[in-house]
């Protein structure tokens, strides 16, 4: 430990302490002392399919290319997959479930799960910088929270694998066969970990569709599987389109299907495989309530806001998109908030200063600005920091409104951008109305020091997570998932693993 720690502070840049301590404005921010992320991601030029534990070329031929969202440059290439893929790789998932994970007792599933966790952690740097590229996500959240996270999701499952009888005394606890799962791209390899993690450790073997916009860190945690020596057909990924996920979710061989992604789509899903007697979860959109009260700790409440709603640019299922700020501290906090977010530091997601990163596609810019328009236009006020928008790239200030009511669109439907809706409230009545008053049911925040305030809240909201005092924090032990549209079945904990389990 002490030779790593001192080689560390040997090989840092000279120049660093010369350098001047940087100014918190925001527009200036492109001109001095950007701090890049230098581990090398490693990136093929071409990536293929995973099937049988061998990378193959697609059927058809084609590929696509993924490109990052900070610079608009072309990072790879990836295999379309299609049909007679997804056919190949749930034939060998079939194959891999009848003949070797299906049956291998749990104490031997544990120990090629532990390895798939320890050579993630050896690749963490590189899996950080890879999934920042891809993604746009600054580098400070891919290198302190979705490569560390996925990592131990395959740390707590594998500690699962040969204690699943203890999941259900008394019942038999088995496998269900072949997962189906098709995930977003918000959090590519953690979402990735969340749905593999747990089938393997149940004994299932998968086929995963990740979203096309960020296809490498599931890619390159197929090299990882195939280091790890899984056995051929365990874990399957097959990156393509929209419609090839939608063939993995209706296919025969899937007995059970785990997708993460908007309500639309697993709306459309629900009607593809309805009456087939598939085992189904769905972890879809959200829209919640971040509740400030006047007791609150106004200070640790607005960070709570900004990591509530500007974590991964606010394109998070769980993000505190509706801020409902109690009347008596409402000025004073939409005050704190606009301080605060002069000093955010948008741009470049590898530097590691970076605060807010790029969007994660075109489209989705394009979406997020449809949603500001119509803000201004249905009469609330949109307030934005001073900002340059750099010449490449998809980026967006962070972005509050304030006069919103309930009727507006951007009170109503999932952003998934870095935009708050703020309104207000008189009394925790009205705070609870106003917070279920939505379609969705994933998460809400509550900021008090009563801990009165709190124990009615969790139990009136209708949410599947709330957070007392903090936003957005995760845990492999603490099972997520929703309430009405956002959802069903959950991920994490118990409750997460049993939806992969077979009781009998
Ligand atoms: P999306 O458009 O629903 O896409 C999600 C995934 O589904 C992608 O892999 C996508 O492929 C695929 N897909 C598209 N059409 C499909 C179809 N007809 N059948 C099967 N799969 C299909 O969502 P997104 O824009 O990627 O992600 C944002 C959404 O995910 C938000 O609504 C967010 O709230 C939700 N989300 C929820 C959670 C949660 O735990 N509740 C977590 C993260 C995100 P392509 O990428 O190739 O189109
Ligand atoms: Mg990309």
């Amino acid at each position: 430990m002490a030779t790593s720690a001192t080689a560390k502070k040997t090989t840092r840049p000279a120049t660093r302490s010369a350098r001047p301590a940087p100014e918190l404005i925001f527009g200036d921010l492109w001109e001095y002392d950007p701090s890049p992320e230098t581990a090398d991601p490693k990136l093929k030029a071409r990536y293929e399919l995973f099937i049988d534990g061998k990378f193959v070329p697609p059927a058809g031929g084609k590929y696509f290319d993924s490109i990052n969202p900070g610079n608009e440059q072309k990072l790879a290439e990836l295999a379309l997959g299609g049909a007679a893929d997804v056919d190949a790789a749930c034939a060998a998932a079939t194959r891999a479930f009848d003949t070797t994970w299906g049956r291998m007792p749990g104490r031997e599933r544990a120990k090629y799960i532990y390895r798939l966790a320890r050579l993630l952690q050896d690749r963490a740097r590189e899996f950080a910088v890879a999934e920042t590229m891809d993604n746009g996500k600054p580098i400070r959240e891919t290198r302190d929270f979705d490569v560390p996270m996925a990592a131990a999701h395959f740390f707590y499952h594998a500690g699962w694998a040969d204690k699943l009888e203890y999941l259900a005394p008394g019942r038999r606890v088995a496998p269900i066969g072949v997962v189906g799962q098709v995930i977003p791209w918000n959090f590519p390899l953690l979402m990735l970990s969340w749905k593999i993690a747990p089938a393997l450790a149940a004994g299932n073997c998968v086929v995963i569709k990740p979203a096309s916009n960020t296809p490498i860190t599931a890619v390159k945690l197929a090299e990882i599987v195939q280091d790890a020596g899984l056995p051929p057909g365990v874990v399957n990924v097959v990156t393509g389109p929209g419609s090839t996920g939608g063939y993995l979710m209706a296919h025969p061989a899937t007995a059970k299907i785990a997708f993460t992604g908007s309500t639309e789509v697993g709306k459309v899903i629900m009607r593809s495989v309805a009456g087939r007697g598939k085992r189904m979860t769905m972890e879809l959109g959200g829209k919640a309530a971040n509740i400030v009260f006047d007791d609150a700790p106004l200070d640790q409440a607005v960070e709570g806001i900004v990591n509530g709603i500007f974590f991964n640019q606010g394109q998070v299922c769980c993000a505190g998109s509706r801020l409902l700020v109690h009347e008596p501290v409402a000025e004073q906090v939409v005050a704190k908030l606009k301080t605060r977010l002069r000093v955010l530091r948008v741009g470049n997601p590898l530097d590691k200063n970076t605060d807010v990163g790029a969007i994660v596609s075109r489209d989705q810019l394009e979406s997020i600005q449809g949603y500001l328009d119509s803000g201004v236009q249905e009469g609330a006020e949109m307030w934005q920091p001073p900002f340059r928008r750099p010449a490449k790239g998809f980026y967006l200030p962070p972005t509050i409104f304030t006069g919103v009511t309930q009727s507006h669109r951007i009170a109503r439907e999932e952003i998934f951008g870095p935009v708050l809706s703020i309104l207000t409230f008189r009394t925790i009545e009205e705070a609870v109305e106003k917070a279920n008053n939505t379609a969705y049911g994933l998460s809400a925040g509550v900021w008090t020091d009563k801990g009165s305030r709190i124990l009615k809240l969790s139990t009136e909201l209708k949410a599947g997570v709330v957070w007392a005092n903090t936003f957005n924090k995760f845990d492999p032990t603490s099972p997520f998932g929703g309430y009405k549209e956002s959802g069903f079945g959950r991920e994490g904990g118990r409750q997460g693993l049993l939806d992969y389990c077979r009781l009998t």
